[in-house]
């Protein structure tokens, strides 16, 4: 069995739960993160077997007579953290979208960015087109990148195919890629992401091909576990997401959903299907609100959009934790919108334009990321029983990850007890 021993740790930052209340983390809580100075790691066989100090750690017996046997890591007074959980990305995509991203300098709308040969259909084309090994190797060489800046779960969503063939291909090059990387992936459905061009002005149609078609067949070759859905105006209505959720439920999947990125819908008639998370929710009311602090689902906040779209608004995370509502962080990794792999980005904007505090951006990264993917039993904390997902950074203090932006302090990742250094 791999064992693995990280000693000298300076700060050790758990995520593990102080107060000892359930579900995920919310109002003062989230600011609970459980540092350990001078801290050791024992993992064993891919599990979080002791969590202590360094001086605890090398008077256990069982240390002591195994230690020729363990592999040991010297964190040198560096952080350590749970591996991050990145709860939303859009990996599966060909080519960078280059001339959205000069158009929009110049001032251009979405649908002239769209003439120009941009906007989301040039990376539908560019699906379309590819195999599913080209694809494997673009989500796999993303995974890679992820796990150099400190991510050991990754949420992967489909969702520039939007034909049967090619949303199951983009599954199906998920779990290749998955399969060849240590690290946890969770595989979404989005199938219904926009209405492809050739249903314009047919959206019924479409979604329809989505439940009837995509949905189960998906389902029936487990390449899903979530189904998401692009709830908003030009995308789908709050009518047809029900009508996904429904088709979902009737096959086992477990459903999000985009909210509130442009435009404020009504959350309380889909709260029935349990969504695991809303992702975006720039927009919402005060009753909604009010309803998600009771509730599991979690409120994932992606501002690396708004940073690249120029936006001066970014989600109201203050109203949202103030109110009891659970916040996650992540990239929301796509080519259109938010082209970046790194979560201490995502975590250093939710500090700077988000007033969250550092402690709260590393749970919101970690402990709550796992909860929107209904993995907080194995990870999101440093734990005995968890997962070993684990990263070192190069820092003294945890507050540094998102106080450097822009420089990746990423040392060590530990995906499910395999070490991989960072590049
Ligand atoms: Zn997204």
């Amino acid at each position: 069995m791999n064992s693995l021993l990280l000693v000298n740790i300076g700060q050790l930052v758990t995520v593990g739960s102080v107060t000892g209340s359930q579900g995920p983390r919310r109002g003062v809580d989230l600011k609970e993160i459980g540092i350990i100075q001078n801290a050791a790691v024992l993992c064993v066989g891919g599990t979080i077997v002791s969590v202590g100090t360094t001086a605890d750690a090398v008077r256990d017996s069982w240390l002591k007579k195994s230690r020729s046997k363990v592999r040991e890591i010297d964190c040198a007074g560096q952080v350590v953290l749970p591996g991050f959980v990145d709860s939303h990305t859009h990996p599966v995509f060909v080519s960078p979208r280059l001339v959205d991203f000069e158009k929009r300098i110049e001032g251009a709308s979405y649908e002239e960015i769209g003439a120009a040969g941009g906007g989301i259909r040039s990376s539908v084309e560019g699906v379309r087109a590819a195999s599913k090994r080209v694809l494997a190797d673009k989500v796999l060489t993303t995974l890679q990148a992820m796990a150099a800046h400190g991510t050991t779960t990754v949420e992967a969503k489909s969702g520039y195919g939007l034909t049967v063939e090619s949303e199951l291909k983009s599954l199906e090059a998920i779990r290749e890629a998955g399969s060849r990387w240590p690290g946890t992936v969770v595989a979404t459905l989005l199938g219904a992401h926009v209405v492809p061009k050739e249903f314009q002005g047919r959206s019924r149609k479409y979604v329809e091909a989505v439940c009837k078609d995509m949905i189960p067949r998906a389902a029936k070759r487990k390449l899903a576990q979530f189904v998401d859905v692009f709830c908003d105006k030009g995308a789908f209505t709050a009518e047809e997401t029900e009508r996904v959720f429904a088709a979902a439920e009737e096959h086992g999947l477990r459903v999000r959903a985009h909210m509130g990125q442009l435009s404020e819908t009504l959350l309380s008639p889909l709260l029935r299907y349990h969504p695991a998370s809303f992702d975006h929710m720039d927009h919402v009311n005060d009753a909604d609100l009010a309803e998600l602090a009771t509730r599991d689902t979690v409120a994932t906040l992606v501002p690396g959009a708004n940073y690249f779209l120029g936006l001066k608004e970014y989600p109201n995370a203050r109203r949202l934790i103030d109110a009891g509502v659970p916040v996650a962080l992540a990239t929301d990794y796509n080519p259109g919108t938010s082209p970046t792999v790194s979560m201490p980005m995502a975590m250093s904007l939710a500090c700077t334009q988000m007033k969250m505090s550092p402690a709260e951006a590393v749970a919101a990264a970690t402990i709550n990321g796992a909860w929107a993917l209904r993995l907080a039993d194995r990870k999101g904390s440093i734990e005995p029983g968890k997962d070993a997902d684990l990263a070192i950074f190069s820092v003294k203090d945890y507050r540094e990850i998102p106080y450097w932006f822009g420089a990746n302090h990423c040392a060590v990742t530990v995906l499910n007890g395999v070490a991989a250094s960072g590049e």
